[in-house]
């Protein structure tokens, strides 16, 4: 069959489910979307630091021009990862192009042929993506179920491995990561969390929720990613140093890569310069993320779960999928920003709304979704 043929019989696919991805642009509607969480990507004070550091750093080139291995790595890079280890309490940063990048090349690496990993079900694609690529054994435990995962250690063998997100991506819940690392202990397996969502928003000065719960010595691993609270893009692999050593030999997705170019650096350097003065933006965050959590749970026909986080789904009781996408888009006609988000990225029947708080966001703001909302299902 024509090539093309077969990628539209594909696409008509999805359409024919109701879940044909389309890019989409939304300038001008009120951001419940983003993942800006503390308004840094939007931030003047961090454009004028970033400004101001270009200067400094005028003798690098404007792109790392190669692997990090070969031409690419310079003082910035390594003065940055100084920088992070100390901000998340680990002994050693390896930095990554992304968190897609970060997560592919720990996983991918680090667990051999012969060990396990338990991975929470919620899980983002990139680790699955990463697990996909390693020669060890994989098996998804329940989500947040940490009986489940001790029922499944029957199937452990070699070096066990259990891998969470510390605040949930799609669920917006909080992996309860004091009673993993005490199960991490009893059955001698390397901890590794996804701080994505949580870096910026949790711990005295937002290094994640790893720290805030005083964990750093007993995750083997955190990953850090910079395209969320951060404002920025980028990530890093926070551990043992002979961790780093390990995914400078062996992580293709380290080795084989250009390294970030020195504005994306800059950027990074900056970010961490203001994160420690956010409180306020922490707080008012999480204030408006009750607020909204409390007017949503007043509305009749939908249930938002599971906690009062930034990031909070909202499921419709009645109507499938399709139902789910006219709200949407009545709420985007009303200028709010709200997605939903659909299968395959969650599985079929567990379709919402992922709605995001910010800083920025207003109490108006939220008194106003919250109508469209009611008005909408
Ligand atoms: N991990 C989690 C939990 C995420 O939600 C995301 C982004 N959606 C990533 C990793 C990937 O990070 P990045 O966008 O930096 O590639």
């Amino acid at each position: 069959m024509d090539l093309h043929i077969r990628l539209q019989q594909k696409l008509a696919e999805r359409a024919a489910q109701g879940n044909l991805r389309q890019l989409k642009t939304t300038a001008g509607l009120t951001d419940f979307c983003s993942n800006d969480y503390l308004g840094l990507a939007r931030s003047e004070n961090l454009r004028a630091y970033i400004k101001a550091a270009e200067q400094q750093y005028n003798h690098l080139p404007l792109g790392a021009t190669g692997s990090r291995l070969l031409s690419g790595n310079h003082l910035l890079f390594e003065e940055l990862e100084e920088t992070i280890v100390q901000y998340h309490q680990g002994e050693a940063a390896l930095l990554y192009n992304s968190g897609y990048a970060a997560n592919v090349g720990l996983l991918s690496a680090l667990p051999q042929r012969g060990d396990t990993v338990f991975y929470d079900e919620a899980s983002h694609a990139s680790m699955k993506d990463g697990l996909r690529l390693s020669f060890a054994k994989s098996y998804s435990f329940r989500h947040n179920s940490v009986q489940d995962l001790q029922q499944k250690m029957r199937l452990a063998t070699g070096q066990v491995y259990v891998v969470v997100e510390s605040v949930y991506s799609m669920e917006g819940d909080r992996a309860p990561l004091q009673e993993l690392a005490l199960l991490c202990r009893t059955y001698n397996a390397a901890l590794i969390v996804d701080e994505a969502h949580a870096v910026g928003l949790y711990g005295e000065k937002g290094e994640g929720l790893t720290v805030a719960l005083g964990l750093e010595n007993e995750v083997f691993a955190q990953v850090i990613t910079y395209g969320k609270a951060m404002g920025a893009h980028g990530a890093a692999v926070v551990g043992p140093r002979v961790l780093r050593d390990f995914l400078i030999n062996y992580s293709r997705a380290f080795i084989y890569t250009t390294g970030l170019p020195t504005h994306a650096l800059i950027a990074l350097k900056c970010a961490y310069q203001l994160l420690p003065q956010l409180n306020e933006a922490r707080s008012q965050v999480k204030a408006m993320a009750s607020y909204l959590f409390e007017q949503l749970n007043k509305i009749n026909g939908l249930r938002c779960a599971p906690e009062a986080s930034v990031i909070l789904s909202v499921y419709m009781e009645e109507g499938g999928p399709g139902k789910l996408k006219a709200l949407a888009s009545f709420l985007q006609a009303e200028m709010f920003d709200v997605r939903p988000v659909l299968s395959p990225t969650v599985p079929q029947g567990r379709e919402r709304l992922r709605v995001i708080v910010h800083a920025y966001n207003t109490t108006e703001e939220i008194e106003g979704l919250a109508k469209a909302i009611a008005k909408g299902i």
